[in-house]
């Protein structure tokens, strides 16, 4: 999806995509289905393109819902994602984008550099869903995992490995030293 800049007025310029109804957001989303992650909904971008002459700001808000897989019980359940995300954006002359300086500067400062006149969302809004998804996700933040020993899901029953668990030759060992500190 790219944006002319000259479309814009000056100051917000305020942007909703439903990928149900968008074209290049339903090719998104296609991507990213491609890539593994199954989307349980549409994917909802709110933005605000604000012109600040000579540069651009970008907020906005990516929502949607994917299956992960939890990190402790291994269930597949639905995660809702409700990221705010903020991306500054610098127009540079054309032929000047891969510059050493430049890719240096753009990382100290989070900026992002485009050619011509043309905001290209579409991989802007691919980096963010990535952002978006934790390093893990867990079904619930007090998942109880599944057993080591049996394998079944904690969550879901009990197993009675906890009881036996109490006589290892560890907690043996754990008592003869507390003997002798005595
Ligand atoms: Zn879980
Ligand atoms: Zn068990």
């Amino acid at each position: 999806m790219r944006i002319s800049i000259t479309s814009l007025v000056e100051g917000e310029n305020t942007f909703h995509f439903n990928s149900l109804k968008e074209d290049w957001l339903k090719k998104l989303v296609e991507d990213l289905i491609h890539q593994g992650y199954q989307l349980k909904s549409p994917l909802i971008i709110d933005t605000n393109l604000t012109k600040v002459d000579p540069d651009f700001y970008l907020r906005g808000k990516l929502s949607c819902s994917v299956e992960q897989t939890c990190a402790r019980c291994a269930e597949n359940f639905n995660l809702k994602l409700d990221s705010n995300f903020e991306v500054a954006l610098a127009n540079v002359p054309s032929g000047k984008l891969r510059s050493p300086e430049l890719t240096e500067e753009s990382e100290e400062l989070d900026i992002n550099f485009f050619e011509g006149n043309e905001i290209d969302l579409t991989p802007i809004i691919t980096e963010q869903f990535f952002l978006s998804i934790p390093y893990q996700s867990l079904c619930k933040p007090d998942c109880l995992g599944i057993c080591q020993q049996c394998g079944a899901n904690l969550n879901t029953k009990m197993c009675k490995c906890a009881e036996k668990k109490s006589v290892t030759p560890f907690s043996v060992l754990q008592e003869v030293k507390l003997f002798k500190q005595e």
